[in-house]
């Protein structure tokens, strides 16, 4: 059997790890040290799971998609409704968890990247929540498309600060927030939003988003009396399609990673880390599957949905990519355009473009599979943030 836990410098095989500049080693450990001491603590999971009932809403709902089902003619297709929590997506399962752990470590200040503006929302909340200050880093390209969610964090409280370097996205604020953590380690958490960057976050974020995974092992035994044969998600860093997929890993069900096809395949114009053009390569901290040309310079990227626009991908999905043990596969914008109104109209529920991502393959897959087998996808957000996307694309096609 494969061992599918990371070593205790935060390897799975070959990814991950720890590539960072000397001054942040010291802060890494000390974040290390403070999660492994709660890591299995009864009290702070007693706590966190508090939140997660009464702030959170949870456990979010598994439901049978029963006129999407029958549409497409083959498996019986249930959504895990992350869609449904506060915030609108998976994200503040994992910032609960880490402000948690940033109290606990008796720290007054918290930074954060963000792309789409998901995980500054997510993560201004439970700073309000927690009165602690807030400092989030965002590419001034992402606070031009993502208006709304500058306005909400700066709601909740948080200092948004713009990054003009680059390409002004996501990658550029991950840089300045480490810049900024490098500065003011002493009194500042770092709370990162994917299973990405150096060792403990990978490993930290995967614990913390894998109860999606756990509630809906049991949410399906008690519906179904047996595990799913497929599973499927959206992968941008990866947080939501390990969160789903990691209760399941040593048990026979099929797993599919579905990974932004962009408006095609050369380099530049998707953010599909294993579809041909990516190769090994150290980004913000970790080893991984990373976009980059000939001569290691990290490449542009392109999606439809901010959240899946990254240019490398969780170090454990590299892994796990590697071994076989999880499928990965791409839609385009179109297909995630398609996917997001049809979801919307056949259930009723208004998809993100991220996780209209996974719904694009579900509805190649389901037809070809047999009425009896059962799959569950991630709905790993709400498609509120989106819809002045998807009118301007609709408006102009
Ligand atoms: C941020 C986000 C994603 C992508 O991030 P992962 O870490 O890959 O899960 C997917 N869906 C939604 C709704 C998001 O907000």
């Amino acid at each position: 059997m494969i061992n599918y836990e990371p070593n205790e410098h935060g390897y799975w095989g070959d990814y991950g790890g720890r590539f960072v500049p000397e001054t942040l080693v010291a802060p890494l450990d000390e974040l290390t040290e403070g999660y492994f001491a709660v890591r299995d603590d009864a009290g702070f999971h007693a706590e966190l799971n508090d939140l997660h009932q009464n702030f959170t809403g949870r456990p979010s709902p598994l439901y049978f998609a029963k006129r999407l089902t029958e549409t497409l003619g083959g498996a019986k297709i249930y959504l895990k409704r992350e869609d449904l929590n506060h915030t609108g997506a998976h994200k503040i399962n994992n910032c609960l968890g880490q402000i948690l752990l940033a109290r606990g470590m008796g720290k007054k200040r918290i930074i954060a990247e963000t792309g789409a503006g998901q995980h500054g929302v997510a993560t201004a909340t439970v700073c309000a929540l927690f009165g602690l200050e807030c400092v989030v880093y965002m590419g001034t390209e992402d606070m031009r498309r993502q208006e709304p969610n500058v306005f909400r964090m700066r709601l909740l409280g948080a200092d948004v600060r713009g990054v003009d370097s680059g390409s002004r996205t996501l990658k550029d604020a991950i840089n300045e927030a480490l810049r900024d953590w490098v500065t003011n380690v002493d009194t500042t958490y770092y709370l990162l939003g994917s299973a990405l960057g150096p060792h403990p976050y990978p490993l930290m974020v995967r614990d913390f988003q894998s109860i999606i995974g756990r509630e809906a092992r049991e949410q399906i035994v008690e519906k179904e009396g047996r595990l799913p044969d497929v599973l499927v998600a959206c992968v941008g860093g990866g947080s939501n399609a390990i969160g789903l997929f990691h209760a399941f890993l040593n048990d026979d069900v099929r797993m599919i990673g579905v990974e932004a096809g962009g408006r095609g395949k050369t380099l530049g114009e998707h953010a599909a880390r294993f579809m041909s053009s990516a190769s090994v390569g150290v980004l913000q901290g970790t080893k991984s599957y990373v976009l980059q040309n000939d001569d290691g310079q990290i490449a542009l990227t392109h999606s439809v949905s901010a959240g899946l626009d990254y240019a490398s991908i969780g170090p454990e999905h590299a892994f796990l990519h590697d071994v076989s043990r999880v499928e990965y596969a791409s839609a385009n914008d179109d297909d995630a355009l398609a996917a997001f109104k049809t979801l919307s109209e056949t259930e009723g529920i208004i998809p993100a473009l991220e996780s209209s991502h996974a719904i694009a393959h579900v509805i190649k897959l389901a037809p070809e599979m047999s009425r009896d087998s059962v799959m569950i996808v991630n709905l790993s957000g709400r498609g509120d943030k989106d819809i002045n996307t998807v009118r301007e694309i609709f408006a102009n096609s």
